[in-house]
């Protein structure tokens, strides 16, 4: 893969840098979860104005219809201009893209164009407290009634469900099947009251994800997604463009970390420690390498027009340098990084989850391992 900048793409940049300019949020609010999650929609909705909210979607589903490699540029200067990530990410990397490559024409038309605007977020219903990494062994069923499915079950660690309009569901649908084969993709409304949604308290202090009780809620059957029995490979597709999307989103921010540590380290004069200088420079190449590979596994993209196994490889290098950068800046610091006004507690704190949420780093290990590198499985 070629990474210059064709003349095309550094005619992008330089009109997303200035609109980024001119449109920049200003201040995250501190201290309060739902605001800041509001600032995040409201960011989204501006981006959306000026175009810029699904610079990866085809046009016809009202994106920009960037390249891939124009998309990779979007994300880093989002992270160069220290712009938020926008509120409904997963409806914008997980849900559209699902929707785009098994939904039905009506689907497409009727849910795509809010995720755009933010004005339906979405969260991800798939782990259970018995199954996580296991997925396929879920056990939220639905059975159908009429023109709906009816869902009982329990969902857990559902981020941003509090603030959902519509969770992508997946149910068990056929008990006698193999598990695998068993299962159903649903469009679930989360505005009913057979949903409730119970936040938990993190070690970070905030409620970020939360827990999903679900007992006799509806589904019509027009929001069963890739046909009953096919949730698993449904499933599949929002878990790939999880795990490459993740690594690119999620990168930005380590980058500003990283920033963030370069300049603590300048101005308190302990960059001239070469241990320090050493650590530093490590994580800076670290983080060169996540982005080349990044940009690596948009070349499979490219070829087969979804996200492959590669982007476990992204996910997992992220998580690992995510957490290294977050415990060396509190060594680093010291004391000061864990009191309560540093956001340097919130990172390190937050940084623990990161080697589990999108798949473990275990499990992402054993897909690297087996499905990029064609090792054998014992
Ligand atoms: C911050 C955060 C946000 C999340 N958001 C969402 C969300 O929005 N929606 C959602 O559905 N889920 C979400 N999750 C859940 C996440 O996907 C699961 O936690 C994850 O898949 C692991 O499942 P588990 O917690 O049940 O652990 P388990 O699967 O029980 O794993 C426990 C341990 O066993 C290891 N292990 C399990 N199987 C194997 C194996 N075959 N080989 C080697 N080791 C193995 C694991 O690596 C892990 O260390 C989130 C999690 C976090 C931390």
């Amino acid at each position: 893969m070629d990474l210059t900048f064709s003349e095309e793409e550094t005619e992008f940049r330089d009109e997303l840098r200035a609109w980024l300019d001119a449109n920049h949020p200003g201040e995250e609010p501190v201290g309060d979860e739902n605001a800041e999650f509001a600032w995040r929609v409201e960011w989204q909705r501006r981006l959306n104005e000026g175009g810029w909210a699904g610079v990866h979607w085809p046009v016809e589903y009202g994106g920009r219809g960037a390249t891939l490699m124009q998309s990779a540029i979007f994300f880093e200067e989002l992270g160069r201009s220290r712009s938020p990530l926008p509120g409904n990410g997963l409806g914008l990397l997980l849900a559209g893209p699902t929707i785009m490559a098994w939904g039905t024409d009506e689907q497409k038309d009727r849910y795509l164009n809010p995720i755009l605007s933010a004005e339906e977020i979405w969260c991800q219903g798939f782990s259970e407290p018995e199954a996580g990494s296991d997925l396929a062994s879920l056990k939220t069923k639905a059975v159908r009634d009429g023109d709906d499915w009816v869902i009982n079950g329990q969902k857990v660690w559902t981020s941003a469900a509090q603030w959902s309009k519509w969770c992508m569901l997946v149910a068990r649908t056929d008990f006698d099947a193999p598990k695998h084969k068993g299962l159903s993709y649903f469009l679930m409304d989360m505005e009913q009251e057979g949903v409730q949604v119970r936040p938990l308290k993190q070690m970070t202090g905030g409620s970020e994800f939360n827990e999903l009780f679900i007992e006799d809620a509806r589904i019509p059957h027009d929001n069963l997604v890739g046909g009953e029995g096919n949730g698993w490979m449904v499933a599949l597709t929002t878990l790939m463009n999880e795990r490459s999307g993740l690594a690119f989103f999620l990168q930005v921010r380590t980058r500003q970390l990283l920033e963030d540590l370069f300049g603590y380290a300048n101005e308190s004069g302990k960059i001239h420690d070469p241990c320090v200088a050493d650590k530093l420079a490590g994580f800076y190449t670290r983080a060169e390498v996540l982005r080349l590979t990044a940009y690596r596994g948009l070349t499979q993209i490219e070829r087969y027009g979804q996200p492959g196994p590669e982007g476990a490889l992204t996910k997992w290098m992220w998580s690992s340098l995510n957490q290294d950068v977050t415990q060396y800046a509190a060594d680093l610091i010291g004391p000061e990084a864990v009191t309560s006004d540093s956001h340097w507690s919130y990172e390190l704190m937050r940084a623990r989850g990161n080697t589990i949420e999108g798949g473990t780093s275990e499990i992402l290990k054993n897909i690297v391992a087996e499905r990029v590198l064609g090792l054998p499985r014992k």
